[in-house]
């Protein structure tokens, strides 16, 4: 197969600068083997939950992840840190029909309450809260997306509260919204720690290499894969879970399109700044439009925004970009917590959102013994573990109306040749921001 040429890179402090896990040592590179039954590339969300099913059923295998950078760097760590239950709007709107999203939403209550119990089983101390989240709406005019979502919820039979007035600012200590959707479902984290943490209580036959980038695959009697230092592994199973670096392996072509967006965290609120919070839990909000603003108030008393698209066809951020990012950031904080405007952001970065033309998510089945995966939308974290999940059943024979769900709807579109690629893809997201006004 062809070799990568782009790999991922790190720009930009955020989530992983937080996490009690960041200096944990995973194995050292002189421990790789020269064969596993199973490795797998990438130790995102997708990665793990390939991984973590797998050593579960195969407790004698020989398993190995390999990882091009560090571990909550990545975009799986970069994320807003929302594990969302039910279906998301910027979600699979590819022709997915009701049934299909009530699929979706058992899925995701699923594997939430997988990474939940094995939390609470290992007792590996881990930022995460069972605190549910908000659509919130500062205009009126978007009042449509919480309402469209709500005759979903009630066919779904899910329970929701809507808090407008008084009581959503009680709840959330910001007066900039009128009216707010919540489901209790979803999970806040800090997703770098969470998934950080997560590998760390691994099984005993698996072992995790970090900053160990994966050059080529090679399909002969056994795949062989061979890493940046020229080390070669072989393997009877190989699981590509890439991301937007997907691609790099020819595992598919032109069906992805990286979007950066940029997230920013305030310093921890003090006492003084406090007093605007009284009461109020730690609460994470997306926007009453797609393009809009996501904002967290943290475990840790930080304010976190989230906002800003850019096409990116090069698959990386840098420090200009993300420094281009901040008077969006800024003006978005600043609308919503005018009393902490005095407030310099400590931490900045810009992730890849990994999205296709359908919203569609990718889990093919390349050859005989390598499988891959990958989403396709904004909200990627429960759906690409899940999609690893049952990748890892699907190489194990396991057949279930699950696995038969997602081959069957694990299928994005081709998206046009450049130029037409990013010329639509910058219009596209252009027209989404102009469109979200206020919520952004
Ligand atoms: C700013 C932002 C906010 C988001 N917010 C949310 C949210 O709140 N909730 C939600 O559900 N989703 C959110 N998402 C989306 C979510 O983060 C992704 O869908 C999810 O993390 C994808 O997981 P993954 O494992 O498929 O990919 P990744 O996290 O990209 O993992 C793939 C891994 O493969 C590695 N890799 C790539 N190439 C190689 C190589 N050559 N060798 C070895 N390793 C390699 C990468 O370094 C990476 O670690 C957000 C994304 C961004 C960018």
């Amino acid at each position: 197969m062809q070799e990568v040429k782009l790999f991922p890179t790190t720009t930009g402090q955020g989530w992983l600068e937080m996490s009690s896990h960041k200096d944990h040592a995973f194995n050292p590179p002189e421990e790789m083997r020269d064969h596993y039954d199973y490795l797998i590339i990438g130790a995102g969300y997708g990665g793990y939950g390939a991984v973590s099913r797998l050593a579960e059923l195969h407790p004698d295998a020989k398993i190995a992840v390999i990882e091009a950078i560090k571990i909550g760097n990545n975009d799986s760590g970069k994320n807003a840190g929302f594990i969302i239950d039910v279906p998301h709007d910027f979600g699979d709107t590819g022709g997915s029909t009701f049934d299909d999203n009530k699929m979706y939403y058992k899925l995701n209550t699923a594997i939430i309450g997988r990474m939940r119990d094995t939390i609470k089983s290992t007792g590996v101390n881990v930022d995460w809260q069972d605190s549910g989240k908000y659509v919130c709406c500062c205009h009126p005019r978007s009042y449509k997306m919480i309402n469209t979502e709500v005759k979903d919820l009630e066919k779904m039979g899910v329970d929701y509260k809507i808090y407008e007035g008084e009581e959503l600012h009680r709840r959330l200590g910001t007066r900039y919204y009128s009216k707010a959707l919540y489901t209790a479902g979803s999970t806040l984290v800090n997703p770098a720690d969470v998934l950080r943490g997560l590998f760390t209580v691994l099984p005993d036959n698996v072992e995790v290499f970090e900053e160990c980038p994966a050059r080529r695959i090679d399909e002969g009697s056994k795949l062989s894969v061979t890493m940046q230092n020229g080390k070669v592994v072989t393997a009877d199973y190989v699981i590509v879970t890439g991301g937007p670096f997907i691609e790099q392996f020819g595992i598919v072509k032109n069906v992805f399109c990286p979007v950066l967006s940029y997230g920013a965290f305030t310093r921890k609120l003090n006492k003084e700044e406090l007093k605007d919070f009284q009461g109020v839990k730690p609460w994470g909000c997306t926007a009453g439009h797609p393009a809009g603003t996501t904002v967290r108030f943290t475990t840790d008393q930080r304010i976190y925004v989230r906002n800003g698209f850019s096409f990116n066809s090069e698959l990386t951020t840098s420090h200009q970009r993300i420094r281009k990012a901040i008077p969006k950031l800024r003006k978005a904080f600043e609308n919503r917590f005018p009393n902490l405007r005095h407030l310099n952001f400590e931490f900045l970065y810009g992730g890849m959102i990994n999205m296709t033309l359908n919203f569609r998510p990718l889990m093919v089945q390349k050859s005989s013994n390598l499988f891959a995966s990958a989403c396709g939308e904004g909200a990627g974290v429960a759906k690409t573990c899940m999609m690893g999940h049952y990748i890892a059943e699907w190489i194990s024979g396991i057949e279930s109306e699950e696995l038969n769900f997602l081959r069957r709807i694990a299928k994005p579109c081709r998206l046009p040749p450049d130029p037409f690629r990013t010329v639509g893809a910058r219009i596209r997201l252009a027209w989404e921001e102009y469109n979200a006004k206020q919520e952004i």
